[in-house]
């Protein structure tokens, strides 16, 4: 009696140790495709998604570059300020906003083509120096030296008229505005930086107000790819 169970004793602890290494591997297997991200591995890898926001950061060595990569994981320099910024026109900004001067000529040529179609395009903010605000999850505010603002080629849309209490208030989705971008804004250089569906890439939560100047070349190269994120085109085609 006691023989046999200990020997189904001895078959069991065969069983669960002997599979162990299995299932240890189908695991890691599984985990090639990172479904917590919804990329593949390479690229949450390349992104540095599996280190905590904001902790180590990698610094950019061309902060100047229109090409530039800022996320939570990749930084510019907190005392970095661009060279040439220039003040936007008030028909076309809130009074006070600057952009990079290679940023607001593609924006104006832009903008002269939406007025064409009887769209307006405003600024609400563009160059700004963010202050640390929000836990390193939060969605919405960038921390000092990870914000595309502080290059000088980001801008937050919205509409002239009265305002609102946030950028999101201002429903900027739904607008004509918007629409026309996202099928457009390309040829002139710009992306929309935090598009729907991709907060577990970007860390960042929708935000279709908040467009960046690239340049045209890689605009288009993002439109034709299907890449509908620069982190993304960045892991892909920049990083190395
Ligand atoms: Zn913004």
């Amino acid at each position: 009696m006691y023989v046999k169970r200990i020997l189904a004793l001895m078959l069991l602890g065969a069983l669960v140790f002997g599979l162990a290494p299995f299932a240890l591997a189908i695991k890691q297997e599984g985990s090639v495709e990172s479904p917590e991200y919804g990329a593949n591995a390479a690229i949450a890898l390349k992104l540095r998604l599996d280190e905590e926001n904001y902790k180590n950061p990698v610094l950019s060595l061309d902060p100047s570059s229109t090409s530039v990569f800022i996320s939570k994981h990749f930084c510019i320099p907190k005392a970095y300020k661009p060279e040439n910024l220039v003040y936007v026109d008030k028909q076309y900004a809130k009074k006070g906003v600057r952009l990079r001067e290679d940023c607001l000529n593609a924006f104006l040529t832009m903008a002269l083509d939406m007025q064409k179609e009887g769209l307006s395009p405003y600024i609400k903010s563009g160059y700004r120096v963010n202050r640390k605000r929000g836990s390193a999850n939060n969605i919405w505010y960038a921390w000092p030296g990870h914000s595309e603002h502080q290059t000088g080629l980001a801008f937050d849309l919205c509409l002239k008229g009265p305002k609102k209490k946030s950028l999101s208030a201002y429903k900027y989705e739904t607008t004509n505005e918007y629409d026309w971008l996202c099928k457009n804004a390309y040829k002139y250089g710009f992306i929309l930086s935090y598009p729907e569906g991709k907060t577990d890439i970007t860390g960042f939560a929708f935000e279709p107000w908040h467009w960046r100047y690239v340049g045209t070349y890689i605009a288009t190269d993002m439109k034709q790819n299907g890449l509908s994120t620069f982190h993304e085109y960045w892991a892909k085609y920049l990083s190395d």
